[in-house]
């Protein structure tokens, strides 16, 4: 069993993903406040599980159960909140939510129990990952939230997306299900998508699940893709640097090579000369965020150019087309109806808006191009827009539409163009690479996370908080917007200020 335990002496399955050290900081310094994003974090579950138990039966007016249902709502921070999860399974209650089970080093929170026909639970989580995408190749059992208890799973057309935390919460619940004899091997995740539960075969997390649960924490520190949003990094940091950490230069895995060959050190991969990664490791040391790979740099040129960045919420849809024409910026913005016609009429507005710019440019014979910086979020809702709102509001475009324009020779993925031609020792992100070419963003220390809360309280506060938020969010889209353009403008001009790597 594991080593590491925690504040109420036991392991949640947040603790078994990503890295191990937490927990042991956790026990040194637990004086060390949540930072804002984790407590923004925590506030877009509460919203989401609220609108799952919102839509949970609380009666049965049909269905196997109909005039005979038992709903129990449980507090999980009740001092006996296991106990009385067990009491509510013992009275046979149809769902329970907020169940908690633990055993001597773990414990879980089971957002929904659902009782079968046959006495046993199913477990369901409420997640905030995307957690099935359609697929009309692939078969899944799901069954509508607001027939959770009162009715069965149907085939639907959808493939699972594997999230490993929503897995190991399920085997979690399976184990306590398991003490008391009503479990099944099946659990159910909600996920962005509120309104229906995938069922998932909880075995296939099992032996990595009790492999996490077994391992110990690591002895130090590592950096890794979570350190950016850890409170515990103030103090990681430090012990990092303290021993010239290679993970502060190559973070995660991507040193894993060198260490084997002995060298731990940002010094010693400096020292070893191995090449473009010694000579990149040397540029990371002496502060240079980014490198030209060749003397001369470029980028595309139109005589027309629009750079577009979008702002989505979670997977429920975009809310925010931006629009930069290198002297206006032109949002296209909806602050509620997320997934219905408002969104439908407000892509439909955008894109007359793009394809008019752009007939506009060839009826004066001139050139035109729309960028944007790493295409893939704005691909997937282009496409995602279409699928969903083709037919529903006039002018939105068909699939097909979407798609020529993607794979035209007037869509330029920035991002593409920019590594070709750079390298970036903290990386090539847009708030990487824009300040170099010295752009800066009115919203300083705004990135997704925030992007995300700011949006919940620009959709659902009183006028003047929900007025600031989406001002703020407005800033951070049009700056988005205005960086590529001037990461474009940049590449023109030569980027003189990345030195070329030696
Ligand atoms: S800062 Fe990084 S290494 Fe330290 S506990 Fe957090 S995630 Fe782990």
């Amino acid at each position: 069993m594991s080593v590491c335990k925690r504040r109420d002496e036991r392991l949640e399955a947040s603790d078994l993903v990503g890295c191990r050290y937490r927990c042991l900081q956790r026990r040194r310094f637990p004086e060390i406040p949540p930072l804002e994003t984790s407590l923004q974090r925590r506030v877009r579950r509460e919203a989401g599980l609220a609108e799952v138990f919102r839509l949970l039966p609380s009666s049965a007016t049909s269905g196997r159960k109909r005039g005979n249902f038992l709903r129990i709502d449980l507090d999980p921070q009740a001092e006996l909140a296991e106990f009385e999860t067990l009491e509510a399974i013992a009275s046979g209650a149809d769902l329970i939510t907020n169940a908690v089970f633990g055993g001597a080093d773990w414990v879980v929170t089971v957002d929904v129990l659902v009782r079968g026909a046959d006495g046993d639970y199913l477990p369901v989580m409420v997640s905030n990952h995307r957690v099935a995408r359609p697929d009309p190749h692939a078969q899944m059992l799901a069954i509508a939230t607001s027939r959770l208890g009162i009715g069965e799973p149907l085939q639907v057309a959808a493939a699972l997306r594997h999230h490993t935390v929503d897995g190991y919460r399920l085997c979690l619940a399976v184990r306590g299900l398991a003490e008391v004899g009503v479990d099944t091997q099946v659990g159910a995740v909600i996920g962005q998508d509120r309104n229906r539960a995938y069922l998932v075969d909880v075995s296939r997390y099992a032996a990595a699940a009790e492999r996490a649960l077994a391992s110990p924490p690591p002895a130090a520190p590592r950096r890794v893709k979570e350190c950016a949003s850890c409170r515990f990094w103030v103090v990681c940091e430090p012990e990092l640097r303290a021993v010239d950490d290679i993970s502060l230069f190559l973070s995660g895995d991507r040193a894993d090579a060198y260490r084997r060959r002995g060298i731990t050190t940002t010094q010693q991969l400096i020292d070893a000369s191995l090449g473009e990664i010694s000579r990149i490791a040397t540029a990371w040391r002496a502060g240079i965020p980014v490198l030209r790979r060749q003397e001369r740099t470029t980028a595309p040129r139109f005589d027309v150019e629009i750079d577009i960045d979008v702002e989505a919420y979670l997977d429920l849809g975009a809310y925010l087309w931006g629009t930069y024409d290198g002297g206006d910026y032109l949002p296209f913005v909806i602050w509620e109806g997320l997934g219905g016609r408002a969104e439908a009429q407000n892509f439909a507005d955008f894109w007359a808006w793009l394809m008019a710019r752009r007939d506009a440019a060839r009826r004066h014979g001139q050139t035109f191009g729309a960028f944007c910086y790493a295409s893939s979020g704005e691909n997937h809702w282009l496409l995602s827009s279409a699928r969903r709102f083709h037919g529903m509001v006039p002018g939105v475009p068909d699939e097909q539409q979407v798609r020529a324009f993607i794979a035209s020779d007037q869509w330029i993925d920035m991002f593409k163009v920019a590594r070709t031609q750079l390298i970036g020792p903290g990386g090539l992100g847009l708030k990487q690479l824009a300040p170099a070419s010295g752009f800066h963003w009115a919203e300083k220390d705004f990135a997704g996370e925030d992007s995300l809360h700011a949006y919940l309280i620009a959709s659902t506060s009183q006028a003047a908080e929900a007025e600031a938020a989406r001002g703020q969010l407005l800033s951070y889209n049009g700056d988005d917007c205005r960086a590529t353009a001037a990461v474009r403008y940049w590449l023109r001009r030569g980027a003189a200020s990345a030195p070329v790597l030696g």
